[in-house]
C-alpha cells in the first residue's frame, strides 16, 4: 500500500492555504453570526504565513515541517484557532517524527496526536459545538478505514464525509467553549466557524492523496 510522502503532506498545507483563502468570507460571516466576524481572516493570515515558510525553507522530515507549520500558526494568528491549528501541527509532526513518509495506520495516528492537542489547549469535548466536532468524526472515520484495509486515499476520502456529517451536526447545539459560548442558547441554529475551517482541512487532506 502506498505511503503517504512528505511531499504529500506539504501539497495538503498548500490546498488548505488555497481553500480557506478561497472560503476566507464565508468562515468570517460564519464568525460574525455566533462570534466576532474574524476566523476566515485568521485562518487565511495564519496558512499565508504558512504559505510563506514552505516556500522559504526545505524541510528534512514531517516532524521539522510541521514543527514551523505549528509554530508558525501559533506565533501569526491572534485568534484561538491560531493556537489550537498550531498545536494540532505541532503535535501531529512529534507523533510523526523524523520520517519522509507515513503509513495510512501512521497518518491515522498522527492525527489523532493532533487532536490530543486541541483537546490539552481548549478541553473541548464531542457536542462542545467546535472545531473538534468535525475533527474527531473524521479521525475515528480514518481508523475504521484503515480496519478495514483501505489505502490511506480512502480513508481520508470516508475522513471528509464524517467532518462534513460533524461539520453539520454543530448547527443545533449550544456552543459550551469558545466566543460562541458566551451567546448561551443563542448560539443555536448557527454553524461553527472553526467546524467548517477543519472540514476543509480534511477536503485539502482528501484532494492532496488524490481521492
Ligand atoms: P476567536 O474566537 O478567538 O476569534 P477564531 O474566530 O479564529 O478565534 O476561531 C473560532 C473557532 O475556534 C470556533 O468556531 C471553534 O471551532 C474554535 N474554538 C474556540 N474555542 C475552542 C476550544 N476551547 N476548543 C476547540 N475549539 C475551539
Ligand atoms: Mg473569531
Ligand atoms: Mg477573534
Amino acid at each position: 500500500m502506498t505511503d503517504v510522502t512528505i511531499d504529500q503532506l506539504t501539497d495538503w498545507l498548500r490546498r488548505f492555504q488555497v481553500l480557506v483563502t478561497e472560503h476566507q468570507t464565508e468562515l468570517t460571516e460564519l464568525d460574525s453570526v455566533i462570534g466576532d466576524a474574524d476566523h476566515g481572516a485568521n485562518m487565511t493570515r495564519g496558512m499565508n504565513a504558512v504559505a510563506a515558510k514552505l516556500d522559504s525553507e526545505e524541510f528534512e522530515s514531517v516532524a521539522e515541517l510541521f514543527k514551523a507549520v505549528g509554530m508558525t500558526l501559533v506565533t501569526s494568528v491572534g485568534g484561538a484557532s491560531g493556537p489550537l491549528y498550531g498545536t494540532f501541527f505541532l503535535r501531529f509532526g512529534m507523533n510523526a517524527g523524523a520520517v519522509t513518509t507515513l503509513d495510512a495506520a501512521g497518518t491515522a495516528a498522527s492525527l489523532r496526536a493532533g487532536l490530543g492537542g486541541i483537546v490539552a489547549r481548549g478541553k473541548a469535548e464531542q457536542g462542545d459545538k467546535t472545531m473538534f466536532d468535525a475533527m474527531s468524526p473524521a479521525i475515528d472515520a480514518w481508523d475504521a478505514a484503515v480496519a478495514a484495509g483501505e489505502s490511506a486515499a480512502q480513508a481520508s476520502a470516508a475522513a471528509l464525509a464524517a467532518a462534513e456529517v460533524g461539520r453539520d451536526a454543530t448547527i443545533p447545539l449550544v456552543a459550551r467553549k469558545g466566543r460562541a459560548s458566551y451567546l448561551g442558547d443563542r448560539s443555536a441554529g448557527h454553524l461553527d466557524p472553526g467546524a467548517a475551517s477543519t472540514t476543509l482541512l480534511f477536503r485539502a487532506l482528501s484532494d492532496a492523496l488524490g481521492e
